[in-house]
């Protein structure tokens, strides 16, 4: 039994240092390769991911889980080794359902897809995109077709992202929340300009800016590196190693926000207990990932449960004014605020403000579930989603670029994606209030700078869990119930209040 384990440990160890190995190759591509690198990274990414996948696909880690089998099951049901058997389990099963070529169809699809989006998206012309969405379609219900039998394909694609949610699960919460936002949008949205808010920021100033912050969240300054990408994103090499993204623009601030957002990502994969590193409970192991919203959660809460509130704004807005001077000098706390937190419809998904973003994703949800149930055909999809965009946000789309065609996801057919956003925003504020009910005085901390307290609380109550429990599980342990859209409805409802009366 000790050498089965043994066995299987080390062999899950090797993978998850190919998996990082993987993820550092990925990062450079982004952060530091010439563009000249891209066909030989290309051909470095396909030979690591094939090595990963026949190593963990292999025989032997199937015999090894079986042979385990009793001794699982002679552990109580949260012991680490349990767990670790039983999201190894699960991973295998998962990953040996889908055929190599399929795996590599969608590959190849979304690396061609993603040119022709990039160049549809360019000219504003759907049509030149359109076949392949349509072979994405295709490809990602023979996808679905490896799980059934099921209730609905949308199932078998959102488990890759949030494992054990159903599509109706999220159904009944968008359904709850889209009239309170609609309503909310109404009443709040707002054309006023907030000058200052255009700038100039020197671009070295604002990254001085986000180190500063992201260091008073909780990183030690030899565990992270924070880097200038196109599309900012987090990823780590070890426990100890977490890389974060972001992008710069003299013309307005958001890259402190962004910062926050990545460094809530980096502080949930940093606060992992040590004992999972290296295992699948460190994080994804195989093809498949853990909770999105959970992580999404995380990344929110830093960034707008923080990032966006009065007292975070107190503490940090005296740096950001002396720093910024003669764009800011004249300009109280409060208008700072007030501008971070202004409703505005708008057309595109990542400048929305926290109000509107969720009717972008549920406008997303409803439009994969009818393409993927054959209800829409892809040729009607600019019509669809322009008609809902009104419905949502009473906006007129005036061309494709900024409506059907401005998001990434659909040129590799990751349908199911969407909504995890969504349900991270949601999740947030429920571990927010939970955090806020073990640390009371947690608003005046903020004010004063020290995030200690809120970060030890979220390291132990989330961070440190890693992959152990199941999605639900973990929610249960850190929210105390489901995902519920109360408590983020209430907020919002609070916040714009707040800035209405003022
Ligand atoms: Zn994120």
């Amino acid at each position: 039994m000790d050498a089965a384990l043994a066995e299987l440990r080390r062999r899950l160890a090797e993978i998850a240092d190919l998996r990082r190995a993987e993820k550092i190759l990925t990062w450079d591509l982004a952060v530091w390769m010439p563009a000249s690198g891209s066909e030989a990274r290309a051909a470095q990414l396909a030979a690591l991911e094939t090595v990963i996948h026949e190593r963990f696909v292999d025989d032997r880690v199937g015999e090894l889980l079986d042979e385990l089998e009793p001794y699982g099951a002679s552990l109580p049901a949260d012991s680490d080794d349990a767990r670790l058997l039983q999201v190894t389990r699960r991973d295998w099963e998962k990953t040996r359902r889908v055929p190599r070529e399929l795996v590599a169809a969608l590959a190849k699809n979304g690396a061609e897809a993603y040119e022709a989006w990039v160049k549809a998206r360019e000219a504003s012309d759907f049509a030149a995109f359109r076949p392949w969405l349509e072979r994405g379609l295709e490809l990602r219900l023979r996808y679905a077709e490896c799980f059934a039998p099921y209730d609905d394909p949308y199932d078998v694609l959102l488990d890759d992202y949030e494992p054990g949610m159903r599509a109706a699960d999220v159904r009944a919460i968008f359904e709850v929340l889209e009239p309170e936002l609609v309503s909310l949008v109404a009443e709040h949205a707002s054309d006023e300009r907030d000058d200052f808010m255009r700038g100039p920021f020197a671009v070295d100033a604002q990254h001085a800016l986000s180190l500063e912050i992201i260091e008073r969240f909780g990183f030690a300054p030899h565990d992270y590196r924070l880097d200038r990408t196109v599309h900012p994103f987090m990823t780590y090499s070890g426990l100890k190693d977490i890389r974060i993204t972001t992008r710069y623009d003299e013309n307005d601030i958001n890259s402190l926000f962004t910062a926050m957002h990545e460094c809530g990502h980096g502080l949930y994969q940093y606060g992992v207990a040590p004992e999972y590193d290296r295992t699948p409970l460190e994080t994804a192991p195989a093809e498949t990932d853990f909770s999105m919203a959970l992580h999404e959660s995380q990344s929110r809460l830093w960034e707008n449960v923080v990032g966006r509130s009065l007292p975070f704004w107190r503490w940090f807005y005296p740096r950001v004014q002396q720093t910024f001077p003669s764009v800011l000098g004249n300009v109280p706390v409060e208008a700072f605020h007030r501008a971070v937190n202004r409703v505005r419809r708008t057309l595109i998904r990542v400048d929305a403000d926290e109000t509107t973003y969720g009717l972008h994703v549920i406008l997303r949800f409803e439009l994969e579930q009818e393409l993927l149930s054959g209800r829409l055909a892809v040729p009607d999809l600019p019509v669809a989603w322009n008609t809902r965009v009104f419905e949502l946000l009473g906006l007129d789309v005036p061309d494709d670029a900024s409506g059907v065609l401005q998001d990434v996801h659909w040129s590799d057919a990751s349908f199911g994606y969407f909504p995890t956003y969504q349900l991270g925003n949601v999740l947030s504020v429920q571990i927010w209030e939970k955090a806020k009910e073990a640390i009371p005085n947690v608003e005046e901390q903020m004010e004063r700078g020290d995030f200690s307290a809120l970060h030890s609380w979220l390291r132990e109550n989330l961070y440190s869990l890693g992959r152990k429990f199941t999605p639900a599980e973990t929610i249960e342990r850190v929210a105390g119930g489901p995902i519920d859209p109360g408590p983020y409805v209430q907020y919002l409802r609070d916040k714009q209040g707040m800035l209405a009366a003022a």
